[in-house]
């Protein structure tokens, strides 16, 4: 799947040009991507390789936005060893010992110096794990150094302080050095970023967990993220297992999906291995 997803693409949202950035593959078990799904239901959408794995998209979406660039998702990264890109089958390497969201970053013209702005929706490791890289001397550094970096307050506080069932998720080389280098900008509830650019608590997959709402010229979209991951998680019972509050993710679909085929938003997927975005229509996904 990976060797055939494009690396970049864009579409205009707005006034807006929007690069859906390819940050890798990744391979998460099936049934934990499912929760309560049966198998002989979600193989029929999404088939499972030898050791039950489906296989998924991760992808970053930058904006060139009036005040500058902004980022939303960092992917991976280059930090992890060859037995943790084994398990997840991460597929990610780019050129010069960086990794393909860098790559397609230079493809559409940008360094990441140039990036003004990341937001993260949640601080998992297939999310915020580009946020930092570590350089040939094995030194960690920021992957963005001119960007402020934007999440939740209750999601960094709740990254910091695991426990057995969310440590696996959280690793703190992806964001303690953003918070020690001051380059945080923590929030609280449902904010404007840069004009246009809002996030929106969204919360279930993580209790602080936010969607990123795109407003311009008239026209919607909605970078949702792990609160549907991909287009066959739009119906509203088709929750992750990963989930750390699953009835609260059912109650944010149900209110978030109504107002977005309401309102006619564009829906924009990080996770779905060839759906970038689309629209709903009587509760069903239409992609385009
Ligand atoms: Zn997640």
């Amino acid at each position: 799947m990976t060797s055939t997803a494009p690396l970049h693409t864009q579409r205009r949202i707005g006034r807006w040009t929007v690069h859906a950035l390819w940050a890798g593959g990744l391979r998460l078990d099936g049934g934990a991507m499912f929760g309560i799904v049966p198998k002989p239901l979600w193989e029929r959408r999404m088939q499972a390789d030898g050791r039950n794995r489906i296989s998924l998209g991760m992808r970053s979406f930058l904006i060139e936005h009036e005040a500058g660039l902004v980022l939303i998702e960092t992917g991976v990264g280059n930090k992890e060893d060859p037995k943790f890109c084994d398990i997840y089958g991460v597929d990610n390497a780019g050129t010069e010992g960086r990794t393909m969201l860098e790559d397609a970053l230079r493809a559409v013209g940008h360094r990441p110096e140039d990036v003004r702005i990341v937001i993260d929706t949640h601080l998992h490791f297939d999310h915020a794990g580009g946020n930092t890289y570590r350089d040939r001397d094995g030194k960690l550094r920021l992957t963005f150094p001119n960007a402020r970096y934007v999440v939740q307050a209750g999601e960094y506080h709740y990254a910091t302080h695991t426990n057995e069932r969310t440590a696996g998720s959280y690793l703190a080389h992806n964001f303690v050095p953003v918070q020690e280098a001051g380059a945080f900008d923590l929030v609280e509830g449902e904010r404007e970023i840069v004009p246009g650019i809002r996030v929106v608590p969204t919360p279930g997959h993580t209790p602080h967990h936010h969607s990123v709402l795109l407003e311009s010229a008239g026209e919607r979209a909605i970078v949702i993220a792990d609160l549907v991951p991909t287009a066959t998680h739009v119906p509203l019972p088709w929750i992750m297992g990963y989930d750390v509050e699953p009835l609260v993710t059912l109650e944010t679909k149900r209110r978030i999906l109504a107002r977005a085929e309401a309102e006619d938003w564009l829906v924009v997927f990080v996770h779905d291995p060839t759906v970038i975005w689309g629209r709903l229509k009587e509760g069903r996904f239409g992609a385009g």
